[in-house]
């Protein structure tokens, strides 16, 4: 058993179909350089990538994920990842792993400039210990992420609803965030409606309805946002999506980020003014996220 574990994959001979690609995994030292220094498009943030949540040893929410690594790869004009073999590689990443919370993470990126394939590979690590944030909530204030909700089907080459390997917008928000006093962000668009957050879906309660921002193509579909909707239908209560004016956050009666390996995060305030927090439901959430889902 291991903390650490890395897979280069051959995304060529993925082509022919079969029921085993495990030879088309090459088990690389963790810890030592693997890529070629000519990886320019890795570099250029020119991939897509995913993070799984893997709870003793159980990762979760695999083929959601190997879905929208799929839905990201096409809107890249990547080629488009055969399911299988990366849904064997998740498996056996996953089994190396110790007890406890881990991360594993699924790369795609262009390849090394003007070569002829794509450069796939999977990592596995330890997560960060997020019981805190899951406690005690975040903070957050809202910036606006420079476009409006038509931006993504006016101008695709955009690329908005792809998780690129281009998170550096991203990491400046939450640097942002942290200089404002805050823990995390929320994106605006410029015409004044919610977002996402720079890692994470947004769920806001109004009564017994829940609401999230309806993925238009601007943001991404989260993963823990769906099981989030699925738990929530179970229990009795009303789910949707919209389009959620910016006045709306202050008005929620409870409101948190979820996302795949941080959980959910209720937001106690939104540009300092405080939100009520529903500590038993945030706790309930939490033990759902963290129990094995497929
Ligand atoms: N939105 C963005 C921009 C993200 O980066 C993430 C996760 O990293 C999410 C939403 C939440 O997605 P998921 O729940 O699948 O982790």
């Amino acid at each position: 058993m291991t903390r650490r574990f890395a897979l280069m994959i051959d995304p060529v001979a993925a082509d022919v179909q079969r029921d085993d690609y495990t030879d088309t995994f090459t088990q690389v030292d963790a810890a030592a350089p693997a890529l070629s220094v000519g990886e320019l498009s890795t570099q250029r943030g020119d991939g897509v990538f995913e993070s799984i949540g893997v709870v003793d040893g159980h990762a979760q929410e695999v083929v959601p994920h190997l879905e929208r690594l799929a839905h990201s790869a096409r809107l890249c004009d990547l080629p488009v990842p055969n399911l299988e073999q990366w849904r064997q590689a998740v498996q056996q990443a996953a089994a190396q792993l110790d007890a406890g919370e881990s991360v594993i993470k699924l790369i795609l990126s262009r390849g090394v400039e003007h070569g002829p394939t794509p450069t796939a590979w999977v990592t596995a690590a330890p997560a960060a210990d997020f019981s805190a944030v899951r406690r005690d909530g975040v903070r957050v204030v809202t910036l606006d992420r420079g476009y409006d909700l038509g931006a993504a089907e006016r101008a695709p080459w955009l690329l908005l609803g792809a998780k690129t390997l281009s998170y550096a917008v991203n990491m400046a928000a939450l640097r942002e965030a942290r200089r404002r006093g805050a823990d995390d962000a929320i994106f605006l668009s410029s015409d004044g409606f919610v977002l996402e957050a720079p890692t994470a879906s947004l769920i806001l309660r109004f009564g017994d309805r829940f609401t999230t921002p309806a993925p238009n193509g601007g943001i991404l579909h989260g993963t823990t946002q769906l099981s989030v909707y699925d738990h929530l239908l179970a229990r009795g209560f009303e789910v949707g999506y919209d389009r959620i004016p910016a006045s709306d956050l202050g008005r929620a009666d409870a409101a948190w980020l979820v996302s795949s390996v941080r959980l959910a995060a209720a937001i106690t305030a939104v540009d300092g003014e405080p939100l009520p927090v529903d500590a038993e439901l945030t706790a309930e959430l939490n033990a759902y996220l963290l129990s094995p889902r497929d």
